[in-house]
């Protein structure tokens, strides 16, 4: 018998915390009549605009739409390549694919970031972005990067759907390039109940221009003046969104005690590579969207954990996007990211889990290994 149940992520408890508050925000809202564009909506968008210092925040009905949205507005052109890495959601590529662009999937590097080495080499006369992923709630080295970018003339947009409230140096995940993107699902950082997405930029116009595409291509005065989706954030989820925020970042600080206890408790085994501790690198202040580690006997580990009660997670079920079928990679090779998707896996990390029950998961990953 299982001594433990410690799910992944625990849905339930993403509501059960608050039931009462988010019953009386529901019924506020909807006793207003607010569901479209409120002035909930308009809350969020101040409050993700000064809690990431960015000049504009758009909400967005998910953050695979404020991806396309960004390229919409950025006036991407037919066969414009996109550099990203492989070691990121499909959603990432098919944003750049499905608004005309062509994605150049790169390695990572060691860190399991977007190897700038690797992106530019990548470089080409078609190129014309350059995509970031700020994946796991980490933050790439956006030094390198950005001297990239400017050095070749390329436009910097940022996937940071898994990074709100990363930093680097100081500044916002998202707000490095001319765009970025956060995604709002329920298992994200900030994540409400349903779909959900915001971008951030700190150019008016690109702010201006990302507007209209969320709403049918209507200005301030509903005229339509160009093409647009329909893909607002429900007013009701933004209404959720701004009680949720005033937790937000007590929520960080947990997670970034769960990984400290990860750390603290793993660092020494040679069978496991870590991602860095909360406190290696004064240069990034990462948030833990996810614990992502490499595992030897990554799959026997897994199992294991599984007959003890404790629920783990292959991000993508351990595939790089040039690894999904159907897409059109079928001639990519990147050896670094295949072996490294070979051995991810995802440790629970969530705003409800105890340090107990961390510290549970980190003895049963010691026994796995004779320790
Ligand atoms: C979740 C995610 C997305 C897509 O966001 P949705 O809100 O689910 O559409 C894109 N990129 C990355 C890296 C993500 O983790």
């Amino acid at each position: 018998m299982a001594e433990r149940n410690i799910p992944f992520f625990n849905y339930p408890a993403l509501f059960k915390t608050y039931e009462n508050e988010f019953v009386d925000v529901f019924k506020e809202v909807c006793s207003r009549g607010a569901y479209i564009l409120q002035r909930d909506c308009e809350d969020f968008e101040k409050n993700i605009a000064e809690f990431t210092g960015a000049k504009h925040a758009i909400a967005v009905a998910n953050g695979t739409d404020g991806l396309m949205i960004m390229f919409r507005a950025a006036g991407i052109l037919p066969g414009d390549e996109v550099i990203m890495p492989a070691h990121t959601y499909v959603a990432t590529a098919a944003a750049a694919h499905l608004t005309g662009g062509k994605p150049v999937l790169v390695e990572c590097g060691p860190d399991h970031m977007m190897d700038p080495e690797a992106v530019e080499k990548a470089i080409t006369p078609k190129t014309k972005f350059i995509m970031p992923v700020q994946i796991n709630g980490r933050t790439c080295d956006m030094d390198r990067i950005m001297d990239i970018a400017k050095k070749h003339n390329l436009t910097v947009m940022e996937d940071s759907a898994q990074a709100l409230g990363a930093k680097y140096k100081g500044k916002s995940a998202g707000t490095f390039g001319l765009a970025g993107m956060f995604s709002l699902y329920p298992a994200k950082l900030l994540g409400c109940f349903g779909d959900g997405g915001i971008v951030v930029t700190n150019d008016d116009e690109m702010a201006r221009k990302m507007k209209l595409w969320r709403d049918h291509g209507r200005d301030e005065n509903g005229d339509v003046v160009g093409w647009g989706l329909n893909s607002r954030l429900d007013n009701v989820q933004a209404a959720i969104l701004n009680f949720k925020l005033k937790h937000y970042r007590d929520e960080i600080e947990h997670r970034r005690k769960l990984a400290g206890l990860y750390h603290s408790k793993l660092n020494d085994l040679k069978e496991l590579t870590l991602p860095p501790g909360p406190d290696a690198n004064s240069d990034h202040y990462d948030v833990y969207q996810n614990y992502e580690l490499e595992a030897e006997k990554r799959d026997e580990l897994k199992q294991f954990l599984s007959d003890n009660g404790v629920g783990t997670i292959i991000q993508w079920a351990g595939k790089a996007v040039h690894q999904l079928q159907g897409l059109g990679f079928e001639g990519v090779s990147l050896p670094i990211t295949e072996k490294m998707t070979s051995r991810f896996l995802m440790l629970p990390m969530h705003a409800a889990l105890s340090m107990e029950d961390a510290e549970f998961v980190t003895s049963k990953i010691r026994e796995f290994y004779g320790h």
